[in-house]
């Protein structure tokens, strides 16, 4: 049986980029250094930061905070968590339960927001009422109601559970599509527009996609192996994903190298045009004068939601301690 190369010790795994095996401790503490690496690099976190993750139950969001809640004692930020509870049928009950029990063992606040009390409808029958694709409308539903939850919590930044593969798909696609303003919010972090959209970040930013689903599975954190009904597996990121996977297998960290280039000239590509503005109706970021869920709510249910979501959110935060916000900044 191959050992680790750090201590000697039955090897769970082989780093192909590394050139070393590595036990289940070491595996650990090497996808929570590349967290805490990426962290300090791209400057996403500093002490007496609060971070919000949107956990929804899957492997990417569960690594995310497993590895965030192993080192935000070392950098000293706090960990809230937002659960969206879409109303996919079974498919979102096991996932809220997956979210719920992760949350709970690893002592992080948790806020669940279920779209069928909040807004009255679920993913579903949002789709059916405005006739559009369901992932289109929950993606922009998801979208929405994260920020409003980093809004209303006063989160420093949302992490996101986007992992090296994932970051190396999207930035090809959109090279081959010349959607290169799409490429300009690829990166590690991208700012805050002041109490109407909360920066994002992503610590997963080193992590490749085997990494993560290992982690998780070595840590025994909780998650849900199902994947949503709706998932299509004919777009042309699953395409690109064998692609990538092959440049990884003929050159080990070719992933890595794609990523962190991209880091470095992220600057360059650029920006999404026209003006930052403010939806009328609920106050949060939008391109035009009613942002698009204020807009598709009020088409398809008869009544703009956001100012409900805000509400919502903001009355579980009071419930929970965490409104008004006391900043926890004290050293040691
Ligand atoms: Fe939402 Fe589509 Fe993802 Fe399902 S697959 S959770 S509908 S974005
Ligand atoms: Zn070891
Ligand atoms: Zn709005």
């Amino acid at each position: 049986m191959a050992k680790c190369s750090v201590c000697g010790g039955p090897a769970v795994a082989f780093i192909r980029y590394q050139k070393r095996y590595l036990c289940r401790d070491h595996y650990i503490q090497f996808v929570e250094d590349k967290v805490r690496r990426a962290i300090k690099r791209y400057k996403m976190a500093g002490k007496g930061d609060r971070i919000l993750v949107a956990l929804s139950g899957g492997k990417d969001s569960t690594t995310l905070l497993g590895a965030l809640s192993a080192v935000r004692d070392d950098i000293g930020f706090e960990l809230v968590a937002v659960h969206i509870d879409l109303g996919i049928f079974d498919y979102s009950v096991k996932s809220r339960e997956a979210a719920r029990r992760l949350a709970q063992s690893l002592d992080v606040p948790l806020i669940e927001v279920p779209l069928k009390e909040v807004i009255g409808a679920t993913i579903p029958e949002l789709a059916k009422k405005s006739r559009r694709p369901a992932c289109s409308v929950c993606g922009m539903i998801k979208r929405y109601v994260t920020n409003a939850a980093a809004v209303e919590l006063e989160a420093d930044a949302v992490a996101l559970g986007h992992n090296a593969d994932d970051l190396a798909v999207y930035n090809l696609k959109s090279f081959l599509t010349q959607d290169l303003e799409a490429i300009s919010k690829l990166g590690p972090r991208t700012d805050s527009v002041e109490e109407a959209a909360v920066g994002r970040i992503r610590p997963l930013y080193l992590v490749y996609e085997k990494e993560s689903f290992l982690y998780s599975f070595l840590r025994g954190l909780p998650f849900l192996h199902e994947e949503c009904p709706f998932v299509d597996n004919r777009q042309m990121e699953v395409r690109l994903k064998e692609v990538v996977n092959q440049l990884e297998e003929e050159r080990p960290g070719t992933k890595l190298q794609m990523v962190t280039k991209l880091a470095l000239r992220i600057k360059d590509y650029p920006k999404p045009r026209g003006e930052i503005r403010r939806c009328r109706v609920c106050g949060l970021i939008s391109s035009s004068e009613v942002c698009s869920f204020c807009r598709t709510t009020e088409r398809a249910l008869g009544k703009a939601m956001g100012p409900a979501v805000r509400e919502y959110i903001r009355r579980k935060g009071v419930e929970l301690g965490l409104i008004p916000r006391v900043k926890n900044t004290a050293t040691g």
